[in-house]
């Protein structure tokens, strides 16, 4: 487990040896801005831990910025690609389908889209999320836990003391080297570190 869970630590070095569009196809497009911002030297940053979130909400009112800095990211190694997706649809929904009354997410910023039956996809439109975590409550109660958030690191401004973290109720955002600024899920996470 630890072992599993440090090679699901991505550091700045893996990230470099990859192309944007790889990081793009991870959902994990802050890091292409953090490299930018941080080159020249090492800093410490905060990292959420989705292993110990609990998804309280804090992270989407907390943060100083007006839109959080936090986003949820998909794992799709980990997604089932359900029909009756627990992460998207409302408990209850009456109909699986897309309309705004049958979506969990209050701001519409998961798209689901028909693969081929019985599966579908699902994307974040990072714009629209504010980090409430319900979509992750959702899919860790009934999937697979392949959605989870994340601190995205070009719109954190890094706040020296940041207000998400202290009000944190599980203790799950952290200070550490601005060379492993997230902890991904899935297979993605993995295979950033084994492209070394
Ligand atoms: S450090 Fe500041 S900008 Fe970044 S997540 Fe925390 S409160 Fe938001
Ligand atoms: S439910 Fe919340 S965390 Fe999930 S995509 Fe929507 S806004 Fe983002
Ligand atoms: S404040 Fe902590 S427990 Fe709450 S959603 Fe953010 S990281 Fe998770």
């Amino acid at each position: 487990m630890a072992a599993e869970e440090s090679k699901n630590q991505v550091n700045r070095r893996d990230i470099m040896r990859l192309s944007l569009n790889t990081i793009a196809g991870l959902t994990i497009g802050g890091v292409a801005g953090m490299l930018i911002k941080n080159s020249s030297s090492e800093e410490m940053v905060w990292q959420l831990d989705p292993n110990i979130c609990i998804q309280c909400e804090k992270c989407s009112t907390n943060c100083v910025l007006p839109l959080s800095a936090v986003k949820c990211v998909h794992s799709y190694s980990m997604c089932g690609y359900c029909d009756l997706c627990s992460g998207y649809l409302e408990p209850g929904a009456t109909s699986r389908d897309t309309g705004a009354e049958s979506q969990l997410c209050p701001t519409g910023a998961i798209k689901r889209t028909f693969i081929e039956d019985p599966y579908f996809e699902y994307t974040i439109d990072e714009k629209l999320c504010i980090g409430c975590g319900k979509c992750v409550k959702g899919c860790g109660s009934f999937g697979n836990g392949s959605l989870y958030l994340q601190v995205q690191h070009d719109r954190c401004v890094n706040c020296n003391e940041c207000s998400i973290a202290k009000s944190c109720p599980s203790q799950a955002y952290r200070r550490v080297p601005a060379s492993t600024p997230y902890i991904l899920r899935g297979d993605e996470g993995v295979k950033l570190v084994e492209k070394l």
